[in-house]
């Protein structure tokens, strides 16, 4: 039993990783066929992604995937530590599936993602949660069919998590669940530490895929007939720093770039890590998306200063122009966090003058969640929830007129759009467009899912647009 702890996690010393290729021990394969299995998914694009690993490794050991958690023999919930909410949505589901279990004694209830890696989580399972079979961690994914199949034969919990990250896992089975975007992990891990975040203690530190193993992803995902790649990590823009003297997110962006990929994004970028190369490659190439997610969390220098964040709002101002006035077209999205502890009414209309500066595309929302063992858990928070939720409503309702407004400025304009499904209403389609707006468009003609097809844009909404496919 391998138990985590955040004390360890937070250490970051240089550390000694090497690449290694995953094998799947023979003896495993196929051992549990005719066993079904449901994975339940919280939580960001990495996890989504693991879940496409997780699956794979499963259905390599034998089991096969069922849509209704109460048909499955074993469930596992993919976890998520951002915020307290997704907490409690995965401790709810572990409360139905106890019900569950009373009923069917041989069930297998597994729990992993970045609640695993939390030792207050996981006291709480061994105390309260015993009929949780077995636990793992972001970094020993995967040892999954083993911890399975220990689990299963001794009949005991098994916890099996690593507080610091170890080596790099290449080739890792995967079941995408899209046939024409993909994500490439390009970095795992954060070592921003920003004061109100759980993402570097569970994720661990900086380390980046060597650039000769992500170019031949993308290869293949090309021969796969793959439109789109969306490169992955919690700060994409620290990607190759601990790697290479020379060779980090601008130039990676460009040799992919150079691919016959029709698009490409990227995902999350933090302000300090983005480049001028980043910038000039994203303007100069067509093939990467002109849309660009820039959390900029607060407006305000003080409450930018507890939280860590290493840039003020003139220096993100600065940057939020640079790419605006470099990459033509582009639209820029953000996360913002109100009510944090110490946020006064004066901070708050600074992120409102500054959201009023950037009218954003597209903006996440939410009120301060304190997370367990991190900095900004211990600052003190005089405002109160009532607050809180006020001064979020006061901003929703302000990006959610900038988010019409600049959707109405695109009416009478024609959009590319790759189709991702048949809406429920007859002829209708839906797709995203290159700057990553959701276009729900009618067409006389047949449309496939995956094509890339123009659609002249007809009426705004707030949230998508509606319009009807021309040639
Ligand atoms: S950059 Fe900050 S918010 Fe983002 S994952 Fe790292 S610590 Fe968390």
């Amino acid at each position: 039993m391998k138990l985590p702890n955040l004390e360890e996690a937070r250490k970051r010393n240089k550390i000694d990783y090497k690449t290694i290729d995953f094998k799947i021990d023979e003896k495993l394969k196929n051992k549990f066929n005719g066993k079904k299995f449901f994975i339940k998914t919280y939580g960001c694009q990495m996890n989504e992604h693991d879940s496409e690993n997780i699956e794979a490794l499963l259905t390599s050991i034998g089991f096969k995937k069922v849509s209704k958690y109460t048909d499955a023999d074993l469930v596992l919930l993919n976890t998520c530590s951002i915020r307290e909410n997704a907490h409690n949505k995965a401790f709810g589901m572990l409360g139905r599936l106890k019900h569950l279990k009373m009923d069917k004694k041989d069930l297998i209830i597994g729990l992993c993602g970045c609640m695993a890696q939390e030792a207050s989580v996981i006291d709480e399972i061994m105390k309260d949660y015993k009929f949780v079979n077995f636990v793992f961690g972001t970094h020993n994914l995967y040892q999954l069919p083993e911890i399975i199949d220990e689990a299963i034969r001794t009949n005991k919990q098994q916890i099996e998590v690593f507080s610091r990250e170890g080596d790099l896992v290449e080739g890792l089975p995967v079941i995408r669940t899209n046939n024409y975007k993909a994500y490439v992990n390009i970095i795992y891990g954060c070592d921003k530490f920003c004061t109100y975040c759980i993402v570097p203690y569970t994720r661990g530190s900086e380390r980046s895929r060597r650039r000769e193993d992500i170019l031949k992803e993308i290869d293949e995902l090309i021969k796969d007939g793959y439109k789109e790649v969306t490169l992955l990590g919690q700060n994409v823009n620290a990607y190759g720093k601990d790697l290479y003297e020379d060779y980090h997110m601008g130039e990676l962006l460009e040799d992919i770039a150079k691919k016959d990929i029709p698009r490409i994004r990227f995902m999350t970028s933090h302000p300090w890590d983005f480049t001028d190369k980043m910038i000039e490659v994203i303007g100069k190439y067509p093939n990467i998306m002109p849309s660009v997610h820039l959390p900029v969390q607060s407006g305000s220098d003080r409450i930018l200063k507890l939280m860590g964040r290493r840039y003020t709002k003139e220096s993100y101002l600065e940057l939020f122009n640079k790419i605006k006035k470099t990459v033509k077209g582009v639209t820029i999205s953000t996360d913002i966090i109100v009510g944090f502890p110490g946020e006064t009414e004066e901070d708050f209309l600074e992120t409102l003058d500054l959201v009023n500066t950037c009218k954003y595309d597209n903006a996440f929302t939410f009120i301060f969640s304190a997370r367990k063992g991190t900095p900004a858990d211990k600052l003190k928070d005089n405002t109160t929830l009532k607050e809180k939720e006020d001064r979020l409503q006061r901003l929703n309702e302000v990006v959610n007129n900038y988010f019409l407004e600049n959707n109405k400025k695109l009416e009478g304009k024609t959009l590319p759009v790759l189709v991702e499904g048949v809406s429920s209403k007859k002829n209708m389609y839906y797709g995203y467009s290159d700057t990553n707006k959701l276009i729900n468009f009618t067409s006389k003609d047949k449309v496939s899912v995956g094509d890339i097809v123009n659609v002249k844009i007809n009426s705004a909404k707030t949230w998508s647009l509606d319009g009807e496919k021309v040639k």
